[in-house]
């Protein structure tokens, strides 16, 4: 029997403000059944693609991604935050709420062709996702899915992905 991944997401109402709910998938880390389940399930997903290399946000990008790298058997490449990574980079810019933040990848990080998987843990307004998948193409990469645990419906993210094959393991 699938395990029901649900209840291993935690939901904190009112964090980090008044008025949002955050699902925090700690406790499906934690779990090591549930958290081979959520990684096989992304690998099933990945599997007829061709995938050969997997690339995530900073930071529960990488908890995601690596284990399905691994899995795999294809390389992973982060995409991080200002001043994160040691040689020459490309960098892609998405609105916050608030203003402006913008994700970076080494210019080598993904190689002209190259067929990738972008994972995150979580799909709300999409922008992370977006600006992600924007430094693959800009490196000639082809962004071929987007995997995450958990998406949250009603910000419409998914508008932003209507290109390519997604799947998210968790809706609310
Ligand atoms: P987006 O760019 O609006 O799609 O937000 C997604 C990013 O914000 C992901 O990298 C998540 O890690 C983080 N995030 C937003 N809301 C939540 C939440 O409720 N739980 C965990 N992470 C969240």
């Amino acid at each position: 029997m699938a395990l029901d991944l649900y209840q291993y997401i935690a939901s904190i109402p009112d964090y980090p403000e008044k008025g949002i709910i955050f699902r925090d998938i700690s406790p499906l880390m934690a779990d090591g059944e549930a958290y081979q389940e959520a990684t096989d399930r992304i690998v099933a997903f990945a599997q007829d693609k061709g995938v050969e290399m997997i690339v995530g946000p900073e930071a529960r990008g990488f908890i995601v991604g690596c284990p399905v790298a691994y899995k795999l058997g294809v390389g992973f490449a982060p995409a991080r935050k200002k001043g994160k990574l040691p040689r020459a980079t490309i960098k892609a810019e998405y609105d916050l709420e608030y203003g402006k933040s913008a994700l970076y990848m080494h210019k080598d990080a993904v190689k002209p062709g190259q067929k990738v998987l972008v994972c995150d843990d979580l799909l709300a307004t999409g922008g992370t996702i977006r600006a992600t998948i924007d430094l693959v193409e800009q490196l000639g990469g082809e962004v071929v899915g987007c995997a995450f645990l958990v998406e949250l419906a009603e910000l419409n993210g998914r508008e932003k992905l209507k290109d390519y094959d997604t799947l998210a393991l968790m809706k609310y």
